[in-house]
């Protein structure tokens, strides 16, 4: 969709530094486009002289943005259970639709699913729409998407969030390209600007920058969230409406058939649901240092997480890993070990109750986040609070 006009082109360079993914070269005042550019438009921004333009939809006007309203959330259930992200979800969107003056909508697809309607309204729903059948209780792509982008015609929402589950990141990015609207996947954070703009927060480049994206000219606007980021708020007064959607099959539908579902052996390490966990780093610099966290985590029944580094080197199993590329985590108390506290791994637990750091350098950035800062060598600091803890 980046058409280039070469013979307009001065050679200025203006797009080549422009181009955030190298993209474009020039030689020779020469253009040219490689496999690497997106079609973002960022070089045609820059260039002073017309000699790059942006053809196709892109560069068509986006939605009446005026005919969308409300927020919903796609709530998730599996074998029947209603995973916890759905609240968790529910939680923000609540916050979005106040500070909004809109509403909040879930969305249920499934079979036998009737007892979760009340769940949903006291998480935070004012309205949820069930669309329970026999064909639905297992989620496949197809009937998922045809169910729900036809309420999406209907309704048309303002915002929908999905959780950055498998099926959420399979869904989200079919019913976006659906609708021809923007998707950020994997929000660490959600706001809502006045003028109904969702202001989408994640890492980007790496982790090295947290963007916030916006989606200004279409409609919805579309986000997922990992399991754990944001906080379910449990009102049991709430009250609000059902409305069972009808759903049939489709011919379609049948192009992919469920013929068992397995349930993937859980590993000993449930990072998600402790309560206490006692992570390591590259600063433990032995691996055996990690039986040390074992003890200390065993006084609360907790769990042993770890940064990358420390997954890296081999010294513990990447299930433990804490951030970006590894689980996102809110326990009640985060002890961190010879961690530096890199942006990665921020992003999988700042959100911890209680966050305890532990570290030689009193610059190190997880002093930054932690409510109790230890200063000083974790061998002397970790036996030291197991003595203690043995003691009391
Ligand atoms: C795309 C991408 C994704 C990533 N995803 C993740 C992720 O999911 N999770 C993650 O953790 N990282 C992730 N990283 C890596 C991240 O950038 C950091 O490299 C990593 O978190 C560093 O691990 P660390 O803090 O253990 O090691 P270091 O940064 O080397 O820090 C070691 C710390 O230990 C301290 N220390 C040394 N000795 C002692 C001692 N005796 N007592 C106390 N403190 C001591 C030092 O002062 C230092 O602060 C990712 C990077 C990229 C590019």
């Amino acid at each position: 969709m980046i058409k280039l006009l070469p013979e307009k082109c001065i050679g200025c360079g203006l797009c080549v530094k422009a181009c955030l993914f190298g993209g474009i070269t020039l030689d020779n005042k020469e253009p040219a486009l490689n496999e690497y550019c997106t079609a973002c438009g960022a070089c045609v921004d820059v260039c002073k002289v017309g000699a790059i333009v942006l053809e196709g939809e892109r560069s068509k006007a986006g939605h009446d943005t005026s005919l969308y309203s409300g927020i919903w959330v796609v709530a998730e259930q599996r074998r029947g259970r209603l995973q916890p992200v759905a609240l968790e979800l529910l939680g923000k969107a609540r916050q979005l639709a106040d500070a909004r003056g809109s509403s909040v909508t879930a969305v249920l697809l499934g079979s036998g699913m009737d007892m979760h309607g009340e769940t949903l309204i006291q998480h935070g729903a004012d309205k949820v729409f069930l669309a329970d059948a026999s064909f639905l209780s297992d989620y496949r792509t197809l009937p998922a998407e045809r169910v729900i982008g036809g309420l999406i015609e209907q309704h048309k929402p303002e915002v929908i969030l999905f959780g950055a589950t498998t099926m959420g990141r399979d869904l989200a990015p079919r019913i976006a390209n659906r609708f021809r609207t923007g998707l950020t996947a994997d929000c660490t954070g959600l706001e809502m600007s006045p003028d109904g703009l969702l202001l989408q927060t994640r890492p980007a480049f790496g982790g090295n920058i947290m963007a916030t994206i916006t989606t200004p000219l279409h409609r919805p606007q579309m986000a997922t969230v990992r399991p754990g980021v944001m906080k379910a708020q449990h009102s049991p007064g709430r009250k609000g409406d059902i409305e069972t959607v009808t759903a049939e099959p489709a011919p379609s539908d049948d192009l992919v058939h469920i013929l068992s579902s397995v349930k993937k052996e859980q590993g000993r390490i449930a990072l998600d649901k402790a309560d206490v966990i006692v992570s390591g780093g590259r600063g433990l610099r032995d691996p055996r240092n990690f039986k040390l966290l074992e003890e200390l985590a065993g006084f609360f029944s907790g769990q042993v997480g770890a940064s990358r580094a420390a997954v890296d080197m081999g010294w513990i199993a990447h299930d433990h890993q804490v951030g970006q590329t590894g689980k996102t985590v809110r326990p009640t108390m985060y002890i961190a070990c010879g961690i530096s506290g890199a942006v990665q791994h921020l992003a999988g637990m700042q959100n911890s109750d209680i966050i305890v750091a532990i570290n030689k350098d009193p610059q190190a950035p997880i002093f930054s986040i932690a409510h109790y800062a230890l200063v000083g060598d974790m061998n002397i600091i970790v036996p030291a609070l197991i003595e203690q803890l043995k003691s009391a």
